[in-house]
C-alpha cells in the first residue's frame, strides 16, 4: 500500500515541493510536488535522491568513538560519556577558548541548526567560533550591516517583476538561486527574457547561466568591486541631476568614493571596455525596473563586501532599491512584526568587538574567519584552541589552504563531530554523533523564507521515525555537557530555555500584537508540541501572519501550516525599508569609513594590468554537486567526469596541455593534479576547478565518492587572502602556473 508525503527539499535553498511515496517503509518515488505553491512541481536531480541520501549504507546511524585510530560504534549514552569525560576538563584547565565551534553550511536548512545550535554557541562562550559564512556569504551580511544596520536582511532580486537583471559571481541555473530563494530559477531567467527584459552575466566563464542571458561580459576574476564602482561613478557623472539621495548621507562622499573608478581606468583591469560599462550603467539607471544580484564569485574574494554594498548602493541611487523589480526583503511568516508607527532604526551594527588572538582579525556577527581556524590550533598560548566542534560541516573540504587545516586537526586534544558520513573532516573526531536523515525530521526553512522572491511558508512532518534522538536533541545535549549538567541531564532544560525566550521576544516587542501578554501563556500553549515544533508554532502565531494567540483567528499557526502541506503564498514581496532598517540614524547609511579605506586600497590596483602568462583560478558549481557532501550518490557522480580542469584553448597551446591530459596545478600553498578540459567557456588567463571533491583520504566511509575521486581545490586556495571587512576567505582569483604531468 503505497503512501504520499508532500515535504520541502531541504538540500539547497530554493525549497522545492516534494511529493514523496513510501511503500513497504521505503521510498519507491521521488518527483515534484505540482500543487507547491511556489515551486509548482520543479524538482532538480539532486531533490530525487533523498530516499537514495536515507538509504545509504555509508549514512552513519549510530555514535562512532575512535579507539586506536579506528572509528568504532558505540551507543548514544557512552558517545555523550566520553564527550563529558574529555571535552569538559580541557575547558575547564584551559578556558572557554579552548574550545572552538565550526557550523557547517547545512544548518542553515534544518530547524536545529537555526533554533538549537544557539544554545550550544552560548554554553560554549568561546570567542572562536568559526563557519561556513566565511567562506561563503558574510560580505553580505556585512554590507547590509554597513547600509541597513541589519546584517540579517539581505536583499533579493524581484526576479518575477524585474525588467532587467545584472547578475554577478552566481551561476543559479547550475546551483539553484543562493540568497535568494526561487524554485525553478533558470525558468525564472527565461521569464524575463519572454516579457521584453535583459540578462545581463558578469562572469569569468560562460556558465549555463550565461548561456541562457541576454549578454555575458567575461570579466577578469577579483576585479568586480572596480567594475560596480565604475557603474557607480558613470551614474554620477550623467544622471546625477535624476538622482534621489535622500537616504545616501553624502553625495560628495561617494563621488569621493568612486573617483579612481572611471570607466576608462577600470577596462584594462576588468577586461570590460569603457563603452560596454556606460552602456549598463546607462541601462541600469533609464528608469526601468532593474536588479544587481551578486553571489559567491563576488563575494569569495578579497574586496567582497565592497562589491556588495556597491551592487546595492547601484540599485539605491537609480531607485531600484525597495522598490517592485528591483532589490527586495521578504517579509517571513516567522520574523518579527512591523509595528505601525515605529519609527526605523535601531542599534547598528558593529564589527571588531573583540579580534583573533594569532593574527587579531576582527570578529563579524561574533565568528572569526574559518581561513584563521589553522593558526589558532597550531599555535600555543593562553586561549590556543585545544578541542573543536563540527557541526554538519567539512572545512577539511570547504576552507582554503585544507592540508594545514587537515594537520592542524590532528594537534587536537579531543574533537566531536555531529555529521551523517564519515568524511574528511570527521575522520578526525574522537566521538561522531549522527543526526537522523533528512526524511526523518520535520523541516521548516528559518533561513530561506527570509530570502525568498515571494513570501511563503511550508512546514514538512517527518517521513520516518528516527531510531536515534533528534538532532535538536544532540545540540541540547552537548549544551547541557557544556554547562557542567551532565551527559544524562534533562534536554527539556535546553527546550525550555529557548522556548521562553522567543514567547518574552514576542511578549516584550513595543506596539507588537503579542505586547503586554504572559509569555508563560504562549509557552504552555504549545508544550504539546515536540521542541522543534514548539518553536515553529511560536514564531509564526508571533509573526508578520500570525494568528497573535487568538487575537487574529484566521491567521498563521503550526495548525494551519500542517492543513496546507502545498505551502501558503502571502503573495509578492511588497516595499518594506522602514519595517529592516536598524541603523542608528534611522536611515540608510552608505558613507563609512571601512568602505572608504578598502576602495582607496583597491584604487591602488587599477594600475595593475594582467600580467603576461597571468592564469587565475576560479570555481564553479554543478547541479548535481551539494558543496561536498553529495558525492556519495552513484546516480548524482555517474558518467562523465566533472572534476575537470577548464583551461582556455589559447592557454592550453602556450602551456603545451591536451585535452584529458593531467595537469599538475600548483599555487602559493599547495599543488593538485587533474584532468583538463580544454573549451572556449572560460576567459583567456582563467581556469576553473570545482570545490567540495578530494574524497580519497584514509579512514573515511565514502565508498562510493572514493571511486570518484576528484580532487581537492581548498589545497590551492590562499587562507591568507581574507576581505578585511568580513573575514571572507577569497577563493577565486588565486594565482596558479600549470604544467602537463
Ligand atoms: S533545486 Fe534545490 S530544493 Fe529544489 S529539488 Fe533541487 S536540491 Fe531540492
Amino acid at each position: 500500500m503505497d503512501s504520499t508525503h508532500f515535504r520541502t527539499c531541504p538540500l539547497c535553498e530554493a525549497t522545492c515541493g516534494l511529493e514523496i511515496t513510501i511503500r513497504d517503509g521505503s521510498v519507491r518515488r521521488i518527483r515534484g510536488d505540482r500543487d507547491d505553491v511556489f515551486s509548482n512541481g520543479f524538482i532538480c536531480p539532486k531533490g530525487s535522491t533523498l530516499g537514495t541520501l536515507h538509504d545509504d549504507p555509508d549514512r552513519l546511524r549510530r555514535p562512532l568513538i575512535r579507539r586506536n585510530g579506528v572509528h568504532v560504534e558505540v551507543d548514544w549514552d557512552e558517545a555523550f560519556a566520553e564527550i563529558d569525560d574529555r571535552l569538559v576538563p580541557i575547558r575547564k584547565q584551559h578556558g572557554a577558548d579552548a574550545v572552538a565551534l565550526y557550523l557547517g553550511n547545512p544548518n542553515a536548512h534544518t530547524i536545529a541548526g537555526a533554533v538549537f545550535g544557539r544554545p550550544l554557541i552560548q554554553a560554549l562562550a568561546t570567542h572562536n567560533l568559526y563557519s561556513a559564512s566565511t567562506v561563503d556569504q558574510m560580505p553580505r551580511h556585512v554590507s547590509s550591516g554597513l547600509l541597513f544596520g541589519n546584517p540579517g536582511a539581505m536583499a533579493v532580486p524581484d526576479l518575477d517583476r524585474t525588467e532587467y537583471l545584472l547578475i554577478l559571481g552566481a551561476d543559479p541555473v547550475e546551483s539553484n538561486g543562493s540568497l535568494c530563494t526561487a524554485p525553478d530559477f533558470p525558468g525564472r531567467i527565461t521569464s524575463i527574457r519572454q516579457r521584453g527584459g535583459q540578462v545581463i552575466v558578469v562572469d569569468p566563464r560562460r556558465s549555463r547561466t550565461a548561456a541562457i542571458a541576454d549578454e555575458h561580459l567575461p570579466i577578469r576574476p577579483g576585479t568586480d568591486p572596480a567594475w560596480l564602482l565604475a557603474l557607480i561613478h558613470s551614474i554620477l557623472r550623467d544622471d546625477a541631476h535624476r538622482i534621489t539621495l535622500e537616504h545616501t548621507g553624502s553625495l560628495e562622499s561617494l563621488r569621493s568614493i568612486v573617483a579612481p573608478f572611471t570607466p576608462e581606468a577600470v577596462a584594462g583591469f576588468c577586461g570590460i571596455d569603457a563603452v560596454t560599462t556606460e552602456r549598463i550603467a546607462g541601462e541600469l539607471s533609464d528608469g526601468r525596473r532593474a536588479a544587481v544580484y551578486t553571489r559567491i564569485g563576488t563575494h569569495t574574494a578579497r574586496h567582497g563586501t565592497l562589491s556588495s554594498w556597491a551592487a546595492d548602493v547601484l540599485c539605491l541611487i537609480t531607485d531600484n532599491l525597495d522598490t517592485v523589480g528591483g532589490m527586495m526583503w521578504p517579509n517571513p511568516c516567522h520574523g518579527r512584526p512591523e509595528v505601525p508607527g515605529r519609527a526605523p532604526g535601531g542599534r547598528g551594527f558593529r564589527t571588531g568587538r573583540w579580534a583573533s588572538r594569532v593574527s587579531e582579525h576582527p570578529e563579524v556577527r561574533g565568528e572569526l574567519p574559518v581561513a584563521i581556524l589553522a593558526e589558532e590550533i597550531e599555535t600555543p598560548g593562553t586561549g590556543q584552541v585545544r578541542a573543536l566542534i563540527t557541526v554538519a560541516g567539512n572545512p577539511a573540504r570547504s576552507t582554503p589552504d585544507s592540508s594545514r587545516l587537515t594537520a592542524a586537526m590532528e594537534q587536537l586534544e579531543f574533537m566531536v563531530s555531529v555529521d551523517i558520513y564519515l568524511n574528511e573532516t570527521t575522520r578526525h573526531a574522537d566521538v561522531v554523533l549522527p543526526p537522523p536523515s533528512s526524511l526523518e525530521k520535520s523541516h521548516f526553512d528559518f533561513a530561506f523564507y527570509g530570502l525568498s522572491v515571494r513570501n511563503v511558508a511550508n512546514y514538512s512532518p517527518a517521513v520516518f521515525t528516527p531510531d536515534g534522538p533528534g538532532e535538536h536533541e544532540i545540540l541540547a545535549r552537548l549544551a547541557l555537557i557544556i554547562s557542567d549538567h551532565g551527559p544524562q541531564a534533562d534536554p527539556e532544560l535546553i527546550y525550555g530555555l529557548v522556548t521562553s525566550t522567543l514567547a518574552r521576544q514576542a511578549t516584550d516587542l513595543p506596539g507588537g500584537p503579542l505586547e503586554g501578554r504572559d509569555p508563560e501563556e504562549l509557552t504552555s500553549s504549545v508544550a504539546h508540541l515536540d521542541p522543534p515544533e514548539r518553536c515553529i508554532d511560536l514564531m509564526v502565531r508571533s509573526g508578520p501572519y500570525g494568528d497573535h494567540f487568538g487575537d487574529a483567528p484566521d491567521g498563521l499557526s503550526l495548525e494551519k501550516l500542517i492543513d496546507h502541506p502545498h505551502g501558503i503564498d502571502f503573495g509578492p514581496l511588497e516595499p518594506r525599508l522602514s519595517g529592516i532598517l536598524r541603523t542608528t540614524s534611522g536611515t540608510i547609511e552608505v558613507i563609512h569609513d571601512a568602505i572608504v579605506d578598502d576602495a582607496a586600497v583597491l584604487a591602488t590596483s587599477l594600475e595593475a594590468a594582467p600580467g603576461e602568462g597571468e592564469l587565475l583560478l576560479v570555481g564553479r558549481r554543478h547541479v548535481r554537486s551539494n558543496n561536498s557532501w553529495m558525492h556519495n550518490l552513484d546516480v548524482l557522480v555517474r558518467g562523465r567526469e566533472r572534476c575537470t580542469l577548464l583551461v582556455h584553448p589559447d592557454d592550453a597551446e602556450r602551456l603545451g596541455l591536451l585535452d584529458g591530459q593531467q595537469a599538475l596545478v600548483s599555487s602559493r600553498v599547495g599543488q593538485v593534479e587533474a584532468p583538463v578540459e580544454i573549451t572556449d567557456d572560460i576567459r583567456p588567463g582563467v581556469v576553473s576547478l570545482p570545490h567540495g571533491w578530494g574524497h580519497d583520504d584514509p579512514g573515511t566511509r565514502l565508498g562510493v565518492a572514493r571511486t570518484r575521486p576528484g580532487v581537492n581545490s581548498n589545497l590551492l586556495t590562499d587562507g591568507a587572502v581574507i576581505d578585511p571587512l568580513s573575514g571572507n576567505a577569497a577563493l577565486n582569483g588565486i594565482p596558479v602556473a600549470i604544467r602537463p604531468r
